[in-house]
């Protein structure tokens, strides 16, 4: 059977230098109930360390979580990486760090990079310094992400800095995304009309949580699915065997339009 699901595929934790200390397991789990949010994904910046703590937080309260990273690519573009499991999250976030500048993180600067179990314990610090580029391009990451089974989404495209319009101008030919996420300060219809290259691409968008108050967006992504996981995901994306995917306002739960 088919039930809507609210979700926000774009929440940092601790473990990203430029998110707020707040952004522990615990409380992006409490602040998903609060929001009614009942599938997260969690995408740090070129890391996964803690997507494990919060899948085991969130399990509980009956909010699935999908195993994501935000990577940033050799053309300064942020993509999100959805994996099938955290073996194969894991797997990648692994090559993802083989391609990642040698830079130590030097966290007066940047923030602390916090890796912590389910409980909240400080399992260790990443010191790599995660805000860089990978030495990979776009179709790079793409391909890695696919080979394993995983959904490529490149991230918050309508933003001034680190998004594919920004760098690139359009959607490249080829590059075939299966959606596009557009950030919470535009409606689909405002995207679209700003960036034509976004016609007819299947939109979502996320909250690009930082901080605990961002989970709160004015819109938010619904699917339409049979299961809160990545294959139902992507069949929603597709709009395939009745699954569908809506872009809703949060006040009033009406289409987000302009
Ligand atoms: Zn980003
Ligand atoms: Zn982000």
């Amino acid at each position: 059977m088919l039930r809507w699901l609210k979700a926000d595929l774009h929440v940092h934790t601790v473990l990203s230098p430029c998110a707020e200390l707040e952004m522990g397991p615990r409380a992006i789990v409490a602040a998903a109930v609060a929001n009614g949010i009942g599938l997260l994904g969690i995408t740090d910046h070129n890391a996964w360390a803690n997507v494990p703590a919060v899948t085991a937080l969130a399990a509980r309260e009956g909010i699935a979580v999908l195993a994501g990273m935000e990577v940033q690519t050799r053309e300064e573009v942020h993509v999100l990486c959805f994996f099938p499991d955290l073996a194969s999250l894991a797997a990648a976030g692994e090559e993802i760090r083989r391609h990642l500048p040698r830079i130590e993180n030097r966290p007066e600067v940047f923030g602390d990079q916090v890796i912590v179990d389910a409980e909240e314990n400080i399992l260790g610090f990443e010191n790599r310094l995660l805000l860089n580029s990978v030495d990979l391009s776009l179709e790079d990451v793409r391909d890695l992400t696919r080979r394993a089974g995983g959904l490529f989404i490149p991230a918050h495209v309508d933003r001034p800095a680190f998004s594919l319009l920004a760098n690139l101008g359009v959607v490249p030919p080829g590059l075939e995304p299966q959606t596009l996420e557009i950030s919470s300060r535009l409606t689909p219809e405002e995207a679209k009309r700003l960036f034509p290259t976004l016609v007819g691409y299947s939109l979502i968008t996320s909250s690009d949580a930082h901080r605990l108050s961002d989970l709160a967006t004015p819109c938010a992504t619904w699917f339409h699915v049979a299961a809160p996981t990545l294959a139902e995901v992507v069949l929603a994306l597709a709009g395939r065997e009745g699954r569908k995917v809506v872009i809703m306002s949060n006040s009033d739960e009406k289409p987000c339009s302009s």
